[in-house]
């Protein structure tokens, strides 16, 4: 256990999305681990994603694909933010599948694969409509381009609102990926696996499950999009993460006390302050305003501002808390305790940056030994 912050891990929550999450879509489950598993631990979290029923592993980077198979995993893994000047040899030597988004990509991956002596597998990116990733203008001449070193296994897309059911945009990218599907099928590519579908689009649209998922932060108990979606609880997924940190100090101060750098906020009573053990440095954003802890079932805001290490919030003048308790930072809401959805609105961000920023000092505890 750790002496000041921990980021507990509820591996038997995870399991429990997954396998709801697959049994719900019925197709293949990808789980996305990149940026650390969102914070929670790469390996870790890979692991009991496969056990409970994922497939599939998805990756950002290629040394995230390299990591988790040094860590001896074996399952398929695709990386999709692979760039040119990357070491291709690598990845087609460790059976990574790459994502492709341009022809410079493209005919590196081909080389790289006559070097190697084996065809590379790819997932062709396009872009559908988020105008972000995946191939647009180079679309036509790709339809034309020697494919003959790689083996074409999937072709994808990532939608932009998913996470707003009902909008528009989400009609129009499933028209356009059935629509260059179909091109590609004219030139007699048919890649087995199609896929579209985010989080937001597997509780959501039935209509873009095509043949495997893309799970990321439902996987990790948390939902896509507060206001469009709902909580967690409203979406019956269980938060994998929470964030503990113990109070550094408890003091006494008086009414008007100027707390912290910039004296931003001054106590408006007599009252306790605590000073919790972690700060931006540790993932705790400097701006947020409105969040706090739960000490001893009850809530203490934030007061003033968030320094690198420590944060001070207002335990009230009646409170028992002393120097050396354990706080919750942030949970699963049960216990009255504040959320990372709470802490995205408090500092106008969104829970993914909340957990994927929880900084290397923070020790990852994993609660469930099953895994
Ligand atoms: C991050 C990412 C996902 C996962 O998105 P969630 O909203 O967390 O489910 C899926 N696909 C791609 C291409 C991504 O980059």
């Amino acid at each position: 256990m750790s002496d000041r912050a921990e980021f507990l891990i509820d591996l038997s929550a995870l399991s429990t999305n997954v396998s709801r999450l697959k049994k719900e879509c019925a197709v293949d489950v990808l789980a996305v681990v990149k940026a650390d598993a969102y914070g929670h631990g790469l390996v870790r979290v890979a692991q009991a994603a496969l056990k409970a029923g994922a497939s599939y592993l998805g990756v950002a980077l290629l040394e995230e694909a390299l990591t988790l198979r040094e860590n001896a995993v074996e399952a398929p893994i695709l990386a999709w933010l692979v760039s040119p000047g990357s070491d291709f040899d690598s990845a087609i030597s460790n059976n990574i599948e790459l994502g492709v988004s341009s022809l410079k990509g493209l005919r590196e991956i081909s080389e790289s694969a006559k070097r190697v002596g084996k065809k590379a597998l790819i997932h062709i990116e396009v872009d559908t409509g988020m105008t972000r990733g995946g191939f647009l203008d180079e679309w036509k001449e790709l339809l034309t381009e020697d494919l003959s070193q790689v083996q074409v296994i999937g072709v994808f897309s990532h939608f932009a609102r998913a996470d707003e059911p009902g909008e528009k945009q989400n009609t129009d990218q499933l028209q356009k990926f059935k629509q260059m599907v179909g091109e590609l099928e004219k030139i007699g590519i048919n890649p087995p696996i199609k896929h579209l579908s985010n989080s937001a689009a597997t509780l959501k649209d039935k209509d873009s499950y095509f043949s495997m998922v893309r799970v990321g932060i439902a996987m990790y108990g948390l939902t896509p999009d507060v206001i469009h979606m709902g909580t967690s609880k409203d979406l019956g997924l269980r938060p994998v993460g929470q964030l503990r940190a113990k109070l550094h100090l408890v003091k006494e101060v008086s009414k008007g006390s100027p707390v912290g750098y910039g004296a931003s906020a001054h106590t408006t009573s007599d009252t306790k302050l605590g000073v919790v053990a972690m700060g931006y440095a540790d993932g705790i954003p400097r701006i947020a305003q409105g969040a706090g802890v739960l000490v001893k079932g009850k809530r203490a805001p934030i007061i003033g501002r968030v320094s690198m290490d420590q944060f001070v919030v207002d335990l009230g003048s009646d409170s028992t808390a002393k120097s050396g308790d354990w706080v919750i930072v942030f949970g699963d809401g049960s216990h009255g305790e504040y959320t990372a959805d709470d802490w995205g609105s408090a500092s106008s961000s969104i829970n993914y940056e909340i957990v994927t920023r929880i900084g290397p000092r923070v020790p990852r505890i994993y609660q469930s030994h099953e895994y």
